[in-house]
């Protein structure tokens, strides 16, 4: 009997193997599972993200950011169909990753209180997930909109994604390099599921986001060895809504290269 189990065991066994090459392939497209990640990363490193749905904008810093070689996370939101699926494509093909941002960008704590927390994972979040499987993706990150997030959201968000973005503001008058809660250490990201970014819309405008800061914060994480999350919205020189120039992002982009920091995405998070 034991022998009968053991050979139909091995009868398995030799199918996997068989089939494992094909496995593999099915799997290329979709996010590199955590365990095929190093467990935990040795540098520090800038976690560049943009949200919502400035896909022209996006597509047109293609080029930019490729002469950096650095890579980044659209956290997309509302549904992903159609164009949209096209461009995020385009995104995803050129080495970006893609997160989920929500079908109606409505406040994770707020929708949550009102009715579930599981209603929100229903209504807002899984549908993304779904859309973005039908082009291959699997994202395994999401941002909250507004940075509306609490303990419940989160730990019922992270039973979908490896890695959530919230955002932590910087007082008038403090120094975002002395913001500990942005900074964490390159070999600790595994364990923290939430991270909290810094906004750099509108850069260098604002007090807390001069060039002076964001050098300040930069020069902080590649000496530590710290993981730094930033976020923006659209890429433009000009606009009414929350966006980067290309002029600014591009000293951005300079000064984490010259650092030495590296470029990951959430996707390449372990
Ligand atoms: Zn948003």
């Amino acid at each position: 009997m034991r022998e009968a189990i053991r050979n139909r065991l091995g009868a398995l066994a030799a199918i996997l193997l068989f089939v494992q090459p094909v496995v593999v392939r099915a799997e290329a497209d979709a996010a590199v599972p955590r365990s095929a990640l190093p467990q935990s990363l040795d540098r520090g490193a800038v976690v560049l993200s943009f949200d919502d749905r400035n896909f022209d904008d996006w597509l047109k810093a293609l080029p930019l950011m490729a002469k950096y070689g650095a890579r980044a996370t659209f956290f997309v939101s509302g549904n992903i169909d159609g164009q949209t699926l096209d461009a995020v494509r385009q995104l995803h093909s050129h080495g970006h990753a893609i997160g989920a941002h929500g079908i109606h960008h409505l406040r994770a704590v707020e929708y949550s209180q009102q009715r579930s927390v599981d209603e929100y994972l229903q209504n807002e979040v899984l549908p993304q997930v779904e859309q973005l499987k039908v082009a291959g993706i699997t994202p395994t990150a999401f941002a909250y909109p507004n940075s509306r997030n609490n303990e419940a959201t989160d730990a019922a968000l992270l039973k979908v994604f490896r890695h959530l973005r919230t955002g932590c503001s910087v007082a008038a008058g403090e120094q975002v390099s002395g913001k500990h809660a942005l900074f964490v250490p390159a070999d600790q990201v595994s364990s923290r599921g939430c991270l909290c970014g810094k906004g750099i819309d509108f850069a260098p405008e604002r007090a807390d986001r001069t060039y002076e800061q964001i050098d300040g914060a930069l020069t902080r994480a590649a000496q530590n060895r710290e993981v730094l999350v930033l976020y923006a919205h659209g890429i433009a020189s000009s606009g009414k809504g929350n966006h980067i120039t290309p002029e600014a992002l591009e000293r951005v982009l300079w000064k984490t290269k010259e650092l030495g920091l590296a470029f990951y995405t959430f996707d390449q998070l372990p």
